[in-house]
């Protein structure tokens, strides 16, 4: 190879999604014209035996590069001819990978779409739509009255004076295609949003409390800030979300809303599209990666206006921001469980920050962390006191179990009460947060219980399909008809799952129609869809589930709500159990009396006096809510603490320990007094598909002295030889310890 002065060029810095805090050096293809590039395009590079896709993030002189220049390959090509991300799009990835300490080739590869992450072309197929021709608005229908198709389709062109896309009048494919050949319609791009016609006529006036949270949203509207709303379900939250929206459209400025479920989106949809007349789309999971692509694409280059989406929706890059909306921004869902562990209400209002617009968080049992924001003044409280249009909030009833006779967890009272609801022609839900027949199989004879072997976890009995199944590690096997160990006691049911109280209910309410709604009756596709359906026609008498339940549905013409079991969720060793449970309570009773009835809640309980319970019913959420924020404050928790959760396996079971010790060691080596290192402890579940698992928790009360120390520390944990024997994981913020 000939050697030339190479001090004198550019290199570029590539950002490249493996687990390695760092960019990677590159020289720039050959005959590459030099002022092309541009951060946030991307490139495939030769790394290793293979090629990947990266992102440039940086071009720099190859004098300041810190590798051997002798040594650096040449980039192989360049994918786009302008940048995907924007230098704000960059800054919040590079926040984000250093707030998270997380790889940020890794993070920035979460900013794409699937087909963006292969290297896919980032070409927007832009969809067509089809309008009337000259001659198309001057001929009679009734000419074609030969052919009655074309004829009405001719008639709805031109009587709403409006163009469609094909979406719209794709069952008229054929009357279409001959209306195009007659050159009555015409193909043309699809129309850029027309100021004059954002809205559909609506009907509905705000209340004044609605007319408070919208101005004080819109009169922030080219600022940051941070508004909470809280509202219990049918306060007309998503009213005011729109009302918002609409404001924001009138600048011509996107909105990005966020849901924490994909069940949750076909709703919102509609009611967005009956509203809006602007381009929308949709970006979640069960979209294909083309239809991701197209979506994510549209906001990108500004041809949407709103984007609906789950957390991975987050840092969709947007031409014209204008606002995020979290909605039910409680939901743990926000938080990704693995990889990059982020919290998209946590990013979404860091990401609002840098781009200078505002937040709306919504939700009727907002986050102990957001009311605390408000406390200290940096949220903005909306509330919504009461239910709009008609409907009146639920009555609660604590129901003392104790001493109570139970039938499979149905108490007397209850039965009774479902009776007497089912009488009267209205739905009972019911709600039990434990799937399966019941949580563990017991021998009468000896004592043996279906352990999982591979975790420390009982297999759950599936009656159905006669299978004990472990919920952690997937393993399974057939019920056994004998006692594995002693061969001769009576096998028996231990506890109680929805299959086994469905099982119950058949028996106590024949005739009545029931549906369980649980991850194991909604796993084919369509199902929990067509169960919603069925529910809100009317064909259910009694809906029994886990917490899908608890998930924004709306069950109008649910009176009676009741859960089965509070007590398990009273008794936990995270300290978050508290906030879910309630959380939970007040969703669950958010399904009922959403139409004209009344609704009741009744809570089965052997805590009647429980301060939670108590606290929740007799003075609402927000008495709860000061209350736990109170208890934290007192055991310096968070949010009056910040947390790190180190996190390790291995099938090995010494080595996670070894490494967290070692890393202990590297703790008390930089020693930092304003920081708790707690641990190691085994995990709550100690072992899990065979894995042994620790975990060694840091808390500061401080944010910057947890983070100043995790900077110091990460890169030598890194090379610790105990570190090559396990897996670990940093959590920041963890929300499930
Ligand atoms: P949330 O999002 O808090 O559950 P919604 O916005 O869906 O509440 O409102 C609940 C119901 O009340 C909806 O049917 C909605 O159309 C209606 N609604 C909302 N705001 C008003 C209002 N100002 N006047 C009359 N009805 C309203
Ligand atoms: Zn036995
Ligand atoms: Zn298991």
């Amino acid at each position: 190879m000939a050697k030339c002065d190479t001090s004198a060029k550019l290199i570029w810095q590539i950002a490249i999604p493996v687990p390695l805090e760092r960019l990677f050096d590159y020289w720039p293809p050959e005959h590459y014209p030099l002022n092309s590039i541009q951060p946030g395009m991307r490139v495939t590079v030769p790394f290793g035996k293979s090629h990947k896709v990266g992102v440039v993030m940086r071009v720099m002189k190859a004098s300041d590069s810190s590798v051997d220049l002798n040594r650096l390959k040449h980039v192989a090509q360049v994918l786009d001819t302008e940048p995907l991300l924007s230098t704000k799009d960059l800054q919040l990835l590079h926040w984000a990978s250093r707030y998270y300490h997380h790889a940020i080739g890794e993070v920035i590869a979460t900013a794409f779409p699937v087909a963006l992450r292969q290297g896919k072309p980032a070409v927007l197929q832009r969809e067509n739509c089809y309008g009337l021709t000259k001659l198309g608005r001057n001929t009679e229908p009734a000419q074609l009255k030969r052919a009655p198709k074309q004829q009405a389709l001719l008639a709805v062109f031109q009587n709403s004076q409006q163009t469609f896309e094909l979406a719209d009048i794709a069952e008229h494919k054929a009357a279409l295609k001959s209306l195009l050949e007659k050159g009555l319609l015409i193909e043309q791009p699809r129309q850029t949003v027309d100021t004059d016609r954002l809205e559909k006529p609506v009907g509905l006036v705000a209340n004044p409390e609605q007319l408070h949270a919208i101005d004080s949203v819109i009169s922030s509207l080219h600022r940051f800030s941070v508004s909470l709303l809280q509202g219990v379900t049918g306060s007309g939250k998503t009213e005011v979300y729109m009302q918002v929206i609409s404001e924001a459209l009138q600048y011509n400025l996107q909105v990005l809303v966020l849901l924490p479920e994909i069940t949750l989106t076909p709703q919102l949809e509609q009611r967005f599209r009956q509203r809006f007349n602007v381009p929308m789309v949709c970006f979640h999971s069960k979209f294909n990666d083309s239809q991701r692509l197209h979506a994510w694409l549209s906001l990108q280059q500004g041809s949407a206006s709103i984007m609906l989406g789950t957390r991975s929706a987050l840092f969709t890059p947007m031409q014209r921001p204008g606002l995020i909306i979290l909605d039910e921004e409680h939901d743990s869902s926000f938080k990704q469980q693995e990889g990059f562990r982020f919290s998209a209400r946590d990013v979404a209002i860091a990401r609002a920050k840098m781009l200078n617009i505002p937040v709306l968080l919504g939700s009727a049992t907002p986050s102990l962390e957001s009311l605390f924001n408000v406390t200290r003044q940096r949220y903005q409280l909306l509330e919504l006191s009461s239910r709009a249009g008609n409907a009146i909030e639920p009555v609660f009833q604590i129901l003392d179990i104790r001493n109570k006779p139970l039938q499979d967890g149905l108490s007397e009272p209850l039965i009774t009460e479902i009776q007497t609801t089912l009488a009267r022609g209205q739905q009972a839900l019911l709600f039990l947060n434990r799937r399966g027949y019941a949580p563990v199989q017991i021998c009468h004879g000896c004592g043996w219980v279906s352990r999982c072997g591979r975790c420390d976890a009982n297999m759950v009995i599936h009656a159905s399909e006669r299978r004990l199944r472990c919920h952690h590690c997937g393993a399974e096997q057939s019920l056994p008809k004998q006692c594995p160990a002693c061969k001769t006691g009576e096998l028996q049911p231990l506890g109680l799952g929805t299959e086994r109280i469905e099982q119950t209910l058949t028996v106590l309410f024949p005739g009545k129609n029931l549906i369980r709604l649980d991850r194991d009756t909604t796993q084919r596709k369509g199902a929990l869809e067509a169960y919603l359906e069925q529910i809100n026609s009317g064909h259910a008498d009694i809906i029994l589930g886990t917490q899908m339940l608890a998930k924004g549905h709306h069950f109008p013409d649910v009176t009676l709500v009741a859960i089965l079991d509070v007590d398990s969720g009273l008794f936990s060793v995270d300290f978050h159990a508290g906030e879910k449970l309630a959380q939970m309570i007040v969703q669950v009773a958010g399904r009922a009396g959403r139409a004209n009835n009344r609704g009741r809640v009744v809570l089965q309980t052997r805590q009647p006096q429980h301060p939670l319970l108590t606290t929740l019913i007799d003075k609402g959420y927000r008495a709860f809510a000061e209350s736990a924020l109170q208890e934290r404050k007192l055991a310096g928790l968070p949010p009056y603490s910040h947390q790190a959760l180190l996190r390790t396996h291995a099938s090995d079971a010494q080595a996670p320990q070894a490494f967290l010790q070692a890393v202990c060691q590297l703790l008390q080596q930089n020693k930092n007094d304003k920081t708790l290192v707690l641990g190691p402890v085994s995990a709550p579940m100690a072992r899990r598909a065979g894995q042994f698992r620790f975990q060694l928790l840091l808390q500061s009360a401080h944010r910057k002295d947890l983070h100043h120390l995790l900077d110091l520390v990460l890169p030598q944990v890194v090379k610790l030889k105990e570190a090559k024997k396990v897996r670990w994981s940093l959590d920041i913020d963890p929300v499930d310890l």
